[in-house]
């Protein structure tokens, strides 16, 4: 039942990394009786026929040049879109609560957003409503957004070919390639926009991770001391709340042709290949990675999304893959992921190691064959890899057949994958366990849920 607990305000980020968890939290506490209001970006606007019909939605303009959205200068992008969304942000929830006050009698219990938007947040708490945080991506990357202005007055920032091995004493197991990189001139902006992000969270009145105890519990208990704001760990949220159909980005819809396809498939004997929503490579590595799946002899399903290609809209399979691989390989533009990664076909995952897609092949309990490309995917994929060990790392740092095929026998075909499988195993127990009753998950959520109807 829906509407008990007062209503909450979302406003999550435009980018489907960071959209389908909070909105899968706000699903969630809407099932535990709060009224959502989604503020949305105008552009890639949610739809909300797919949403409960009794969500509101609010959009906000947001003016960010096209030429900056489509660059991958991730600080100027976030400080632009704080920039420009802060006085449409504030006119809308002013009028909001002028709305509820006049409806109900009551006010907006909170504004959840994303650590990213720390405009909105500064906004709520100047307009006198509560604010909670939400980190989308790991504790452990928590960890390294905390600690980058010693990351670099220690020198492991930036990454050199000379400190990348460097193992960084304060964060381990991370070595210095594994932080979130960046060129200087821009890793000051990147400094910059983390210190505004940590104010607004350490201003809030809650964070919440969308993370597990049973896989970062050390992570976990470093925030908890050193944050003086209560912190909930609840994941995987996409196993407490279904996926939206629709993704944020238009004509790029979820194929769902490809699930029959998988049917006709043995169990385990596929490799599903995707980078995510964002994640680009180069020419020339599309076409190892094609030659590496032909070489492989393994079915596969793989997303080519367009603008995959760095430089490309649309891609073209290099001449004699296509003949290799027809009766095998299954190429779509965007993948209904979770329901792929839960088909019994699916031994592995081919990832770039996106937070997500880390978190949902846990919650199917798939192995990886990790690729990280930027940001915070360097450090997962040390976790996935050498930490909880349910996964393989490609080696180096350019896609090339030969590694592509001897990874994918390893994880598929031999002794070390059957290990790395029944670890995998265990840890998607360990996660389904979390959300039962008693669980850390839970236990968390029902926290949250008892402090937002407190406000
Ligand atoms: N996703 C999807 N279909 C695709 C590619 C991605 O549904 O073909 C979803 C995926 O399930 C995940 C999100 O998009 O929830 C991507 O987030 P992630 O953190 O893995 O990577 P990012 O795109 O932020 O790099």
């Amino acid at each position: 039942m829906a509407g008990a607990g007062g209503r909450v305000v979302f406003f999550p980020v435009p980018y489907q990394g960071h959209f389908n968890p909070v909105m899968r939290l706000a699903r969630t506490l809407h099932t535990r009786g709060l009224d959502i209001t989604v503020f949305h970006t105008e552009f890639r606007a949610p739809d909300p026929a797919d949403y409960p019909a009794d969500y509101r939605f609010v959009s906000v303009p947001v003016e960010v040049s096209p030429e900056l959205m489509a660059s991958e200068d991730v600080a100027r992008i976030v400080m632009a879109m704080n920039a420009s969304s802060e006085a449409p942000f504030r006119d809308r929830l002013a009028a909001l609560l002028a709305a509820e006050r006049e409806e109900t009698g009551g006010g907006v219990q909170c504004v959840i957003t994303d650590t990213v938007w720390y405009s909105a947040m500064a906004v709520a708490r100047d307009l006198g409503v509560p604010v909670l945080s939400i980190m989308t991506a790991s504790a452990a990357s928590f960890r390294v957004h905390m600690a980058y202005p010693t990351l670099i007055n220690k020198g492991y920032l930036p990454v050199t070919e000379e400190n990348k091995d460097d193992p960084v004493q304060e964060l381990p197991p991370y070595l210095a390639k594994d932080l979130e990189r960046h060129e200087m001139g821009k890793l000051e902006e990147f400094a910059e926009m983390l210190r505004l992000m940590l104010a607004g969270a350490r201003q809030s009145s809650g964070l919440i991770i969308h993370t597990f105890a049973a896989i970062e519990a050390a992570s976990l208990d470093q925030i908890c001391e050193d944050m003086s704001i209560p912190v909930f760990a609840v994941a995987p949220l996409n196993k407490l709340a279904p996926p939206a159909k629709a993704t944020l980005y238009g004509e790029v819809q979820a194929d769902r042709q490809c699930l029959g396809w998988l049917d006709a498939r043995e169990p385990g004997s596929m490799l599903y290949v995707s980078f995510g929503s964002f994640a680009v490579v180069e020419p020339h590595e599309f076409v190892e990675l094609a030659w590496g799946l032909a070489l492989s002899k393994r079915p596969f399903l793989w997303v080519v999304r367009p603008n995959l290609i760095r430089g490309f809209e649309s891609c073209e399979l290099p001449d004699g893959v296509q003949e290799q691989v027809r009766d095998r390989g299954m190429f779509i533009s965007w993948a209904p992921q979770e329901e792929v990664l839960a088909h019994p076909a699916v031994g592995a995952f081919f990832t770039h190691s996106g937070w997500n897609s880390t978190m949902e092949a846990i919650s199917e309990g798939v192995p990886m064959i990790c690729h990280p490309l930027h940001g915070d995917q360097f450090g997962n994929a040390r976790y996935v890899c050498d930490v909880w060990k349910v996964g393989v790392e490609l080696e180096g740092n350019q896609l090339e057949r030969g590694k592509i095929k001897d990874a994918l026998e390893k994880i598929m075909d031999s002794e070390e994958g059957r290990e790395i499988r029944e670890r995998m195993n265990g840890l998607k127990i360990a996660a389904e366990k979390g959300i039962k009753e008693g669980g850390t998950s839970l236990t968390d959520l029902i926290k949250l849920v008892d402090l937002i109807k407190s406000f």
